[in-house]
């Protein structure tokens, strides 16, 4: 079995009994990722803002052979008070009792403008959604994650947060602030049995690449199945002790 992230192959049960819960797992590589999470053995808890949708994923997860049964957790990033993060790691305490992982990997795209052109307001909800609900996210769950033994968090960047781009705007500030909360993040929990690092996707077939890129050929880009092999990695005991890390998915 290969342990580069990139090209991890893995069996069938490696995440058996873990429970992971995926942030913007309604869609695009947020539910490739959860349905693969569960194929794998994971309790999955399957966050976003459209109930309907995350039901649909719950279903597909649910005709799973063998899959644990998923939970929904819905919560709009946008709007959500610290009410509501609380209320949520409060029922996540009580149904689960820890979390072996967390993925960070809701985000909105925002408007493609220069900086002199960028709107207030969509710079802050996109800096909002992007970094500041992973934020809080991440906070008000931490107590459960370091009552795992094994625990993983993975945020997710862009190429547009390790070189800046022109036009990226808040998006690709938002992505620099990603990795600099990951790196945070896992310094300071470098001596304990929890690790934190940020997954770049890639060019990736989904809504959000179709709204940055409308014109393209989307036949030649990789679907969200194609680059989950090192999420699963970073989920699995494969990547004990790999902290602090940014990787590329393709
Ligand atoms: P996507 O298809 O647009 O999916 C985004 C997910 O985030 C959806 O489930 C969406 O929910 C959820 N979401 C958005 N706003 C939310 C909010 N306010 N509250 C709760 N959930 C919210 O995007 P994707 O392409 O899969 O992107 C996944 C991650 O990869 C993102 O972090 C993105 O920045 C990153 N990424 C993607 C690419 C690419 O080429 N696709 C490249 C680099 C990085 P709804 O279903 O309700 O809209």
């Amino acid at each position: 079995m290969s342990t580069d992230p990139g090209t991890y192959t893995y069996s069938d049960d490696v995440l058996r009994d873990r429970i992971i819960m995926i942030t913007g797992a309604s869609d695009g590589i947020g539910k490739a990722l959860a349905l693969e999470v569960a194929r794998l053995g994971a309790q999955v808890i399957l966050h976003g803002r459209n109930s309907a949708k995350l039901e649909e994923v719950y279903d597909e997860v649910d005709a799973i052979d063998g899959a644990v049964r998923p939970s929904i957790a819905v919560l709009d990033l946008a709007s959500a008070n610290a009410e509501n993060y609380t209320t949520l790691a409060t029922s996540l305490e009580d149904e689960f009792g820890r979390l072996d992982g967390l993925v960070h990997n809701a985000s909105i795209l925002g408007e493609r403008f220069a900086i002199d052109q960028y709107d207030a307001v969509v710079w802050q909800k996109v800096m909002h959604v992007n970094v500041t609900a992973a934020f809080a996210l991440t906070q008000v769950t931490l107590p459960l994650l370091k009552k795992s033994e094994d625990a993983s968090i993975i945020f997710t960047s862009s190429g547009v947060g390790r070189t800046g781009k022109a036009f990226w705007g808040a998006y690709a500030v938002s992505k620099f602030a990603t990795e600099g909360l990951s790196e945070v993040l896992a310094d300071e929990h470098r001596h304990s049995a929890l690790r934190v690092n940020c997954i770049n996707p890639g060019a990736t077939r989904t809504n959000m690449r179709l709204a940055a890129y409308p014109a393209e050929d989307r036949s030649v880009l990789k679907t969200a199945d194609e680059i989950l092999a090192p999420y699963i990695y970073l989920l699995s005991a494969a990547s004990k002790n790999v902290t602090g890390e940014s990787f590329d998915a393709q």
